[in-house]
């Protein structure tokens, strides 16, 4: 029932879509499969399932480059102890264990 008792018309349901019209967008790039998980479901689909740790480059800048959020739950899920070594372009690096990258991580599985 719309606002005043009455049911709702076409012209109702248009205004609403168009208020609702917009555009979030959020670096976790949602449907993109990155290089992180990418690199894990091929190690998963060829047998392994224990890792030590994984480094992650890219050419970005004078930036360290780190784990978008899926990828940090990806990445826990096989672990909190292991480690993330982030770099960048100039060698250097962070390393991090995964556990510290997402602390309260989900974990209803
Ligand atoms: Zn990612």
């Amino acid at each position: 029932m719309a606002e005043g008792g009455r049911e709702p018309t076409n012209r109702d349901l248009m205004d609403c879509m168009k208020a609702m019209r917009c555009n979030v967008e959020n670096v976790s790039y949602g449907l993109t499969i990155c290089a992180e998980r990418t690199a894990l479901v091929k190690a998963v689909s060829e047998g392994h399932r224990k890792f030590k740790a994984i480094a992650i480059a890219s050419d970005l800048a004078n930036k360290t480059i780190s784990p978008c959020g899926a990828c940090r739950q990806f990445l826990v899920e096989f672990g909190v102890s292991w480690d993330v070594i982030m770099t960048k372009p100039d060698m250097t690096y962070k390393t991090m264990k995964t556990g510290e990258l997402l602390p309260l991580f989900h974990q209803h599985l």
